[in-house]
């Protein structure tokens, strides 16, 4: 792994040498953004929960573009799963430098018929799975004095929206989550933000019927739905070493839907 290391700091690029997990990244903004920082040099892992196949496709198009990345598979909602993928993650490299906490998932419903199953799993996943890696991963991060997290937020979780009280307030409370570990992380050099995206082009809103996609675009300023790279370009930038002033930020990357 060594070797690794050595071609990935003499790569070009504002994030060579730097190692990174991805959560989430075997599709959509996920992907986009384990395929950005690898392009800019980082050893990229790429982490999956259901979609190996698909998360193996990242990482080979990763290497064949030139650059390094590895699958590592594990349901961020599972403790002990994230502290085994630390902990290998360690072992093999030697560091982790960026963690971004994309995985995440929708079940939709209104409060009345919201089932109790429903509302814990989109907890589980989205704002338990960022307590998990950061977790088992700050104190490796408090020994480097740097690393850079960065938590995938959404408008939803900073306006609300009916239908999705489960998804809104998992991502709310990752905006108090990221505060609170940015004020625990600053002294040591440790940078944690949350970028909020409004509503992007991925499966997610794709699984969406065609009058709430329609709703969701009308309630966009700029009138169009968000691209994958729109929300990689910010995680890249919050990733390297030109944010390294900005912690407990909330960057919204919505068309303006948050006004
Ligand atoms: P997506 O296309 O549905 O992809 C979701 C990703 O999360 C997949 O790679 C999936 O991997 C992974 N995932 C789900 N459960 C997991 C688990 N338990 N452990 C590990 N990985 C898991 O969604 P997306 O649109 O790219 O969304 C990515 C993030 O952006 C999410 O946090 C989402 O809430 C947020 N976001 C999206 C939008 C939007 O408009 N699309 C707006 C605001 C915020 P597997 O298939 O391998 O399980």
């Amino acid at each position: 792994m060594e070797e690794i290391m050595n071609q990935n700091k003499a790569a070009a690029g504002e994030l060579a040498g730097k190692v990174a997990l991805v959560t989430g990244a075997s599709r959509g903004i996920g992907r986009g953004i384990a395929g950005k920082l690898a392009a800019q040099g980082a050893v990229v892992l790429v982490n999956y929960n259901g979609s190996e196949q698909r998360a193996r496709e990242v990482a080979k198009e990763i290497i064949n573009a030139g650059g390094h990345a590895e699958c590592i598979g594990c349901d961020v909602s599972d403790f002990t799963a994230c502290g085994g993928m630390v902990e290998y993650i360690m072992e093999k490299y030697g560091r982790i430098d960026i963690l971004v906490n994309n995985a995440g998932v929708t079940r939709d419903n209104l409060i009345m018929r919201m089932s109790e199953e429903d509302y814990d799993r989109v907890l589980d996943i989205n704002l338990k799975g960022a307590f998990n890696t950061i977790r088992h991963l700050s104190k490796y991060f408090l020994k480097q004095r740097s690393g850079k997290i960065v938590n995938i937020s959404s408008v939803s979780g900073v306006m609300g929206n009916a239908g999705q009280a489960n998804y809104s307030a998992s991502k709310a409370g990752l905006i108090g989550l990221t505060k609170s570990v940015a004020r625990e992380l600053a002294s040591r050099g440790v940078c944690v933000n949350a970028v909020a995206p409004g509503f992007i082009d991925t499966e997610m809103t794709q699984a969406l019927s065609q009058k709430a996609r329609e709703a969701g675009v009308a309630a966009v300023p700029m009138g169009r739905m968000g691209s994958v790279e729109d929300i990689a370009e910010i995680v890249a930038f919050l990733a390297g070493n030109k944010s390294d002033y900005i912690t407990g930020q909330v960057i919204c990357v919505d068309g303006g839907m948050a006004i």
